[in-house]
């Protein structure tokens, strides 16, 4: 009997990886569908604010209450799950509790496993009312109807259903120790220690050690396929900033927020006018005869680059930077959320597309257009408020301004005020329909 459920196990934790990295793989071919961005510069300061963002979490306690039970959920998940270890050891060899060798230091480590399991499930249980009940502005927009929102609250069900188990797990295998039952009991004395889970003792007072053993054995297999299949979940769900946020901190632009990025063609071709001595008809460097010309911006996933393409993974669908948009406050179509949200959509329908036909063919979409509407383009602002509010260094930003870029160098689509001022620049060097002779009009006496 225990070796075929240590088969089981290995069946099902091989199964479990296997799909992960399955997942993983599709995860980077999609983000490497976007152009090539060098970020390797500066790797020092990239750790320090790595740590400081993704690790230390300082944007999300920004807003102290979410903040701080976001903290504990955090890190009591990550710190609970160190005893997955044992569960796989104990699962692969049969063994039970097999750490409890570091004697009183595993027992300060259950105990504290057992503390945060507790804070896990009173924290996971404040976000479903707050997200469900209270009516809070950035919960309850347009984009998080459907999927967004069942994806939130499974979530949340989820890590209350593991916690649970985690500490059902616990009082029975402490009530089955306590019973000397071969196996759980220990010559050694109570192996682990058990400030929560001791409380659920009464509930199993009067069970015969066949039906606690069967509730334990239960507890502990659904406790592990859980984690298994929550780790295969991810992909599916926004949950994913748990693993991405590092990355995307660490990859993303050091310099100042709200410094743009030029486009390196239109530079080039600028510093050749100002240059006396260039030669205008010399091609540049890899600009080949029958090379494709360049795309201006970007009107499909492709154009944008890895790091943007890894921030719509990354984002955790808070809502805080539309939150504080003051297109989408002032009633504008914008939500740099949905942006973000978009991205992925249509990079998840291209990945799609490879993974059935081995290749990406052309399905008639595209992000612009499809997914992001012009108007929601040209509501923005370029205020940056979006990126200083995102608590995992998105840029929202970005990728409206390439996206007008296309609409404006591929297809002069700008909106007609813009066309305007943009003319004027043109003939007149500044925005106002004023002969340039006339600029100093206004300081003559009348
Ligand atoms: S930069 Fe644009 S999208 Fe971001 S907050 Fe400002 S107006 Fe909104
Ligand atoms: S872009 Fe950032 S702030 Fe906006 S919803 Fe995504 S994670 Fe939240």
């Amino acid at each position: 009997m225990q070796i075929i459920a240590q088969v089981l196990f290995l069946v099902a934790l091989v199964a479990g990886i296997g799909f992960f990295i399955r997942n993983i793989r599709r995860l980077i071919r999609n983000i490497k569908l976007g152009k090539e961005v060098d970020r390797s510069d500066n790797k020092g300061e990239r750790f320090a604010k790595m740590a400081r963002i993704a690790f230390g979490q300082s944007k999300m306690v920004r807003k102290p209450i979410s903040g701080f039970l976001h903290v504990i959920v955090y890190v009591g998940f990550v710190i609970i799950n160190i005893e997955v270890l044992e569960i796989i050891i104990d699962g692969l060899f049969g063994t039970h509790r097999v750490l409890s060798f570091m004697g009183g230091f595993y027992n300060i480590l259950i105990a504290s496993f057992e503390i945060l399991a507790l804070l896990v499930l009173i924290g996971v249980i404040v976000f479903w009312i707050r997200r469900n009940f209270l009516n809070i502005y950035r919960f309850l927009s347009r984009e998080l109807k459907g999927w967004p929102k069942n994806d939130a609250n499974y979530i949340l069900y989820f890590e209350m259903v593991l916690m649970v188990l985690f500490l059902v797990m616990n009082a029975t295998d402490y009530q089955l120790q306590l019973n000397g039952v071969p196996h759980y009991a220990s010559e050694a004395g109570i192996t682990g220690a058990f400030p929560i889970s001791q409380f659920l003792l009464p509930i199993f007072e009067g069970m015969s050690n066949a039906t606690l053993i069967i509730i334990e054995r239960a507890a502990w297999w659904l406790h592990i396929l859980g984690i298994l299949f929550f780790l295969n979940y991810l992909y599916y769900s926004k949950h994913l900033h748990i693993l991405l946020a590092f990355p995307n901190v660490y990859f993303s632009k050091l310099r100042p927020q709200g410094e743009m990025d030029s486009l390196q063609a239109v530079t080039d071709e600028v510093k050749l006018m100002m240059d006396p001595d260039a030669d205008p008809f010399a091609a540049p460097a890899g600009d080949e005869e029958d090379a494709e010309p360049e795309k201006f911006g970007a009107s499909d996933v492709f154009d944008l680059n890895q790091v943007q393409l890894l921030n719509s993974y990354t984002c955790t669908e808070c809502g805080r930077c539309t939150a504080e948009c003051p297109a989408n406050q002032t009633g504008k179509k914008l939500s740099p959320r949905k942006i973000m949200m978009d991205t992925r959509d249509r990079l998840e329908e291209v990945g799609e597309i490879i993974n059935t036909k081995g290749k990406y063919e052309d399905n008639g979409k595209q992000l612009l257009d499809d997914f992001i509407l012009r108007e929601e383009l040209w509501a923005c602002t370029s205020c940056n408020a979006c990126v200083e509010a995102c608590p995992v260094g998105i840029d929202p930003l970005s990728i409206i301004l390439d996206m007008r870029r296309y609409l404006v160098m591929e297809e002069s689509a700008a909106p007609n005020e813009l066309a305007i001022a943009m003319t004027n620049i043109e003939n007149n060097g500044a925005p106002w329909p004023y002969n340039q002779q006339d600029r100093l009009n206004w300081a003559k006496e009348n």
